[in-house]
């Protein structure tokens, strides 16, 4: 199977980046014919405003890839901007697919409202709104069987008008100041790129005619818009792409060390570019069950960060060790840390030498990742080739 998957250049890896995507790319390499790419296209949706630290981004992405093991020999590794060819099939794609497959896509839905405080502003708006609501179905001279239910509904169609008016540039200024949202926040976020960056991605498969996509549960749209813009391509000119299907993988949830999901915004990940130092001071500050105050005391280790990572990097016997004395209070949360560490140290340290090791001849690292481009654009040329005589430009 050909499978096709990339990652947005946003700077050092960290363990969420191993567990989530690197470890599943390691072994579909060994497995399957693979092309995995720096989306470093993708990377201006969002943050074209910033991009000073792009080309280091894309550094540290060759660098941590090949000492975590992806393998140039093994599969084709490349950046997306060294194949032009990514932009013409976009360029093509974007003329054939209805602007209201986009909008609806839920992940865009979702980025657009994590981005934009979206939620924040609708919790501010139905708190603001819950009274009145009130007041008015107090009035109404029937009978409402579910209040609560019914009350909701209301504030949720009511919230939702209120975002696309704002969405529309229907709400006064005055408004939008008074909850701190300014019109350049939308213009800013809001971009033509922004919306159309599943069917850049719908490009990135289909130019090589990928046929499997790993992905987590929440890019399964994108994969679905993949497919609707194939068969959409395939009946309009001739059989060109496969239909890609999303190769759904289980990975375990890593937790930041303040017990939020791992991310560099969040400030709590720990890298693999991280001293044993920079590792222990992180570990060292990591949120455990707040209920063990004292060392003596009784933990819970099914909602303690650090045990999560002692399931993951600890001896199996050791980790029933620590879940009983954890729960009995024969063991501290110092003493449990230290074990972690050294656990976590046994995974780490030798990713850091070969880090340490690739770093050394970045001339090298540079070089694959020139010659994994042409190869791609090569496969990449041919399918332009088929489309540019399927549509007659040619
Ligand atoms: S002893 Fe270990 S598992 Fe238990 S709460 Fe403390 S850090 Fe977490």
């Amino acid at each position: 199977m050909r499978i096709v998957s990339g990652m947005r250049p946003t700077g050092k890896l960290h363990l969420g980046h191993y567990f989530g995507v690197i470890r599943n790319w390691i072994k579909l390499q060994n497995e399957h014919e693979t092309f995995f790419f720096i989306a470093d296209w993708h990377a201006l949706t969002t943050a074209y405003k910033k991009t000073q630290d792009l080309k280091n981004h894309i550094r540290d992405v060759m660098i941590d890839w090949l000492a975590l093991g992806l393998e140039p020999e093994k599969g084709t590794l490349f950046i997306q901007s060294r194949v032009k060819e990514h932009a013409e099939l976009h360029l093509i794609f974007s003329m054939i697919t209805p602007k209201s497959w986009l909008e609806w896509n839920p992940t865009y839905k979702d980025m657009k409202y994590n981005l934009l405080r979206l939620s924040e502003i609708e919790l501010q708006f139905r708190g603001g709104l819950r009274d009145v609501v009130r007041q008015f179905l107090n009035m109404i001279p029937y009978k409402v069987e579910d209040f609560e239910r019914f009350e909701e509904h209301l504030l949720e169609d009511l919230s939702s008008t209120f975002i696309s008016a704002l969405f529309e540039g229907e709400i006064e200024p005055e408004l939008l100041k008074k909850i701190n949202v300014s019109k350049r926040d939308f213009y800013d976020t809001d971009t033509y790129g922004f919306l159309g960056y599943p069917v850049l991605q719908s490009a990135d498969i289909l130019i090589y005619k990928g046929q499997g996509v790993p992905v987590g549960e929440d890019q399964l749209p994108h994969i679905e818009l993949s497919r609707e813009i194939a068969r959409r391509f395939n009946s309009l000119y001739g059989d060109i792409f496969p239909e890609p299907e999303a190769l759904l993988t289980e990975t375990p949830k890593i937790l930041g060390t303040d017990g939020r999901k791992m991310s560099k915004s969040y400030n709590n990940a720990i890298y693999f570019a991280d001293t044993e130092e920079e590792v222990e001071t992180k570990v060292m500050k990591m949120f455990t069950d707040p209920q063990k105050l004292r060392k003596n005391d009784p933990g819970r280790p099914n909602v303690c960060p650090v045990f999560s990572y002692h399931r993951l990097f600890t001896p199996q016997d050791k980790v029933e060790e620590i879940n009983g004395d954890c729960r009995s209070g024969a063991l501290g949360c110092v003493d449990c840390k230290k074990i972690m560490i050294h656990s976590l140290e046994e995974f780490l340290k030798p990713i850091r030498e070969r880090r340490h090791q690739i770093q050394k001849n970045i001339r090298k690292v540079e070089q694959i990742f020139i010659e994994g481009s042409i190869s791609a654009r090569n496969v990449a040329l041919e399918t332009m080739e088929q489309v540019r005589q399927a549509i007659n430009l040619k």
